[in-house]
């Protein structure tokens, strides 16, 4: 089992605190979803698990398993096995998307046993179909071009070709239509297993009816306020993020 622990983590971005203190415990085998109001920190909180350097933890600690992240690059936290599926993909110009794909997969292999490469073409066709996406898609540059709904099912794509321990799932509804949105949860749904686990973001309740999350946690003001099962969510969608402020008595 691997555990991605955070501790009591405070992050400022351009010397203004995001995160005030936040707790969360996320598991292998374990779906999480955060839910949030928009600015509360959620992509804030991503980027810092995965090392953006421009937020800055100003204290507190995130742990894989031991090992404090905090002395990992960014490539040794992909290595370690967490993968970020960013709430914007950037476009990477000269790299294709496959190419991409087969790097992060022997990043995280022995240097001197790579994956073969009809193992990989035979994985990235399987995965593909999975996803109803296009061969040519593959030969692409890396999200070059892609509409939003493109981006975010290529996102599931690489997750499951690079099979993250971890992966925080930043946004990964956001513009879908219903159609790409059940591929995408098909595609979550699929990773389900006791060597993986998930932190979901997301505004709405729409996607945890699709990828049913263990935990659900609220997040506000840069900290969670709340923790409960799937219920939390449709409790969340009906009595709005006012209900729950005036429920646990914190101020607009
Ligand atoms: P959420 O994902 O919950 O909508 P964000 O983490 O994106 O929230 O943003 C939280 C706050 O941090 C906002 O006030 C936002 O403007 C600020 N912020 C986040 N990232 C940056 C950044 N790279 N530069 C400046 N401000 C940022
Ligand atoms: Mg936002
Ligand atoms: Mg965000």
């Amino acid at each position: 089992m691997t555990t991605l622990k955070i501790v009591n983590l405070h992050v400022s971005v351009e010397g203004k605190e995001i995160l005030k203190g936040l707790n969360l415990t996320v598991r292998t085998g374990e779906f999480h979803a955060i839910m949030g109001p928009n600015g509360t920190g959620k992509s804030t909180l991503s980027q810092t698990i995965m090392g953006h350097p421009a937020y800055e933890v100003t204290s507190g600690h995130i742990y894989m398993d031991d090992q404090d992240l905090a002395e990992l690059s960014v490539d040794a936290r992909a290595r370690a096995g967490l993968f970020l599926a960013m709430q914007y993909p950037s476009e990477i110009q000269g790299v294709t998307n496959a190419e991409f794909m087969r790097a992060a997969i022997n990043a995280r292999r022995p240097e001197d046993d790579p994956i073969n490469v009809m193992d990989f073409i035979n994985k990235l066709d399987e995965k593909r179909e999975f996803l109803s996406m296009s061969e040519e898609m593959a030969e692409r540059y890396l999200n070059e071009g892609f509409s939003g709904g493109e981006k975010k099912r290529n996102e599931v794509l690489q997750m499951m070709m690079i099979e993250p321990k971890i992966a925080i799932l930043d946004e990964i509804d956001s513009g879908l239509d219903i159609d790409a949105l059940k591929v995408v949860s098909r595609g979550v749904n699929e990773m389900r297993s006791d060597d993986f686990g998930t932190l979901m973001i997301t505004h709405y309740q729409r996607l945890l009816t699709y990828i049913v999350p263990d935990f659900v946690h609220v997040m506000m003001d840069g900290r969670i306020v709340k923790t409960g099962g799937a219920e939390l969510a449709q409790k969340l969608e009906s009595e709005g993020y006012a209900g729950l402020r005036n429920e646990l008595g914190i101020d607009a």
